[in-house]
C-alpha cells in the first residue's frame, strides 16, 4: 500500500510530512503571516502569479478533520486570517480562488490540511 492510501485509510497523521517540518522550522518557507495557530507561506511551485498556502499548526490531515477536532476559536481564527493575508498580498480587490484538495481523488499531495490561495491573474476553470 502506498503512503497516501495508508494515511488516508488509517487516518493517521504523519508527523514528518513536509508541512509539519515547515511548522517546526526544519524546512524553511517564505512566510506571509504567522501566529501561534496558523502559518501562511508561498507555494514552492506556484501555478498562478500569487500562490500562497495556509495551514493550521494543529496536526490535521484534511479540512473535515480540522473543523471536527479543533477548538471553534482555532478554526475561526484560521479562516478569519485569510482576510488579512489577501489584503497583504494585494489580491483582495480583484479576487482570488481558495482550494483545498482532499485525499487521492482530490489530488492531495501533502497530508496536512492546507488551503491554496490563488490570485494575481484571471484563473481558468481547471486549476490545482
Ligand atoms: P496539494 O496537492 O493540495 O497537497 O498541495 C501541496 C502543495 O504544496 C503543492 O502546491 C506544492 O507545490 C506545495 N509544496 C510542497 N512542498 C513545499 C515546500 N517545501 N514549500 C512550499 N510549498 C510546498
Amino acid at each position: 500500500m502506498n503512503w497516501k492510501k495508508k494515511f488516508y485509510k488509517e487516518n493517521v497523521y504523519d508527523n514528518n510530512n513536509i508541512f509539519a517540518q515547515i511548522i517546526n522550522g526544519k524546512i524553511p518557507c517564505k512566510k506571509i503571516y504567522e501566529d501561534k495557530d496558523v502559518l501562511f507561506f508561498e507555494d514552492i511551485n506556484p501555478v498562478t502569479k500569487v500562490h500562497v498556502l495556509g495551514i493550521p499548526k494543529a496536526p490535521c490531515i484534511n479540512l473535515l478533520e480540522f473543523v471536527s477536532t479543533c477548538d471553534e476559536s482555532v478554526v475561526a481564527n484560521f479562516f478569519q486570517k485569510i482576510d488579512l493575508v489577501v489584503e497583504k498580498l494585494g489580491i483582495k480587490e480583484d479576487g482570488y480562488r481558495i482550494i483545498t484538495n482532499t485525499g487521492i481523488n482530490g489530488g492531495q499531495e501533502v497530508p496536512h490540511f492546507h488551503i491554496h490561495i490563488l490570485g494575481g491573474e484571471k484563473i481558468g476553470a481547471k486549476i490545482k
